[in-house]
């Protein structure tokens, strides 16, 4: 194996840390302490573990935390009512709705009842506008991460190649903004993209967000390039067993790339850190203070 290894649990440790002591200079300066109000509707389990980690996360940076269980069958009108209480309140400066929705709602509507302010997910129709147009926004948390871990790990980005895999509004596109704002020259490849192994190999830098395990070989991958598996897939073993792997099959692609993302421990705990330093920062826009360095776009 060639490749360094970008350890994302390690980093995302460092951002909570930068994010811990922000908050408490906010506190002891400012009288100030961030809040999170996470909203989770219906039992599907994943989101559940999610949002349990969020709340627990939220509270050791000195947050505050706030979690809403709403019932599987809640009414559109309630759900809305609840996010506009959310709107209202000084103490809550990051609101987070858990996609995704049972599928009598509107999740479009949903997110878009967020204040524009608030939306640490950075799904807000407006701030989706604002980053498109290069101007500061709220930033999908996936995404950012990635962006951090590139920046960490290069310095800087320009005049790089960039393949993005993947064209979805929480990851793929976000995604290619945000490496275009950093003055790559970006693709983005989908399903329909004709001979992505032939994209890819011209890439400094992949990002593979399809949800397809394993899917991108090595021999895709130019020697030396950085890949980004934000991928999470569970796969059966033969034993019965299960166990996590991206969407890059790490060893052979670890064998010619220069840097290369683990799953687990890479992408997955960058997404909940980006979501604290965005629950920060929007509590410093609100407040008129300087925002955190280093932890927005
Ligand atoms: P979506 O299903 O919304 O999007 C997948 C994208 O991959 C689509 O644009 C699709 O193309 C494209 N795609 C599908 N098959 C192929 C193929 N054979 N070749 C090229 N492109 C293909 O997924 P998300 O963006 O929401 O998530 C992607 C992955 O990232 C998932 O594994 C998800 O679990 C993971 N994820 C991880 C997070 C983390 O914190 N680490 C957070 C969010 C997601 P088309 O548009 O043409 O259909």
């Amino acid at each position: 194996m060639t490749a360094d290894i970008i350890d994302g649990k390690a980093f995302a440790a460092r951002v909570r840390g930068q994010v811990g002591e922000h908050v408490a200079r906010l506190k002891e300066e400012h009288g100030l302490t961030p809040g999170l109000a996470v909203v989770l509707v219906g039992e599907d389990p994943a989101s559940q573990v999610y949002v349990r980690s969020k709340g627990k996360m939220t509270t050791e940076v000195g947050m505050k935390s706030v979690e809403h269980k709403l019932d599987a069958a809640t009414p559109e009108a309630d759900l809305l009512a609840l996010i506009e209480q959310l709107n209202r309140d000084k103490t809550i400066h990051g609101i987070l709705v858990q996609l995704p929705l049972p599928k009598h709602l509107n999740e479009d509507l949903v997110i878009n009842a967020i204040d524009p302010a608030k939306d640490v997910d950075g799904f807000h129709i407006s701030n989706v506008g604002l980053l498109g147009t290069g101007q500061k926004s709220m930033v999908p948390c996936t995404p950012l991460g990635c962006l951090m871990m590139l920046r960490d790990y290069h310095g800087s980005l320009l005049g790089m190649d960039a393949v993005v895999i993947g064209r979805s509004n929480i990851v793929g596109k976000p995604m290619a903004q945000l490496l275009l704002g950093d003055s790559c020259t970006v693709t983005i490849a989908h399903s329909r993209t004709r001979d992505l192994a032939d994209v890819v190999r011209r890439a400094d830098i992949v990002v593979a967000a399809v949800g397809r395990a394993e899917m991108v070989p090595g021999d895709w991958i130019k020697a030396g390039a950085t890949v980004i598996d934000v991928g999470i897939n569970r796969i059966e073993l033969p034993d019965g067993k299960t166990r996590l792997v991206g969407d890059v099959d790490f060893a052979s692609c670890a064998a010619v790339a220069g840097a290369i993302t683990p799953v687990p421990g890479g992408v997955g705990p960058m997404t909940i850190a980006c979501l604290l330093a965005n629950t920060l920062t929007a509590c410093c826009r609100a407040n008129g203070l300087a925002e955190p360095e280093g932890l927005t776009a």
